[in-house]
């Protein structure tokens, strides 16, 4: 397993709002401290910034969290990496 390192992209996916209007999402995220346990990130949004620390990994794409961005091979994946 990869371990990420400061100045890193990885993926965070934003929390959806509560009455499901958004989905959670995929946001480009730049690594800003490392732990052994979690991670610290400065969000890219395409409206804006913001930061968020202790945030820990997961491949299931909850709110919250964050992984390696996908290499992107086929429609359905890009489908998929989106929802
Ligand atoms: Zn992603």
């Amino acid at each position: 397993m990869t371990q990420p390192t400061i100045g890193r992209i990885v993926h965070y996916v934003s929390y959806g709002s509560a009455g499901g209007e958004y989905k959670p999402a995929c946001r480009a995220a730049l690594v800003t401290e490392v732990r052994e346990d979690d991670i610290g990130l400065g969000v890219i949004n395409p409206t804006g910034l913001f930061f968020d620390r202790q945030v820990r990994e997961s491949d299931e794409h909850t709110g919250g969290t964050w992984h390696w961005p996908c290499v992107i091979t086929t429609e359905q994946e890009a489908a998929d990496e989106d929802r």
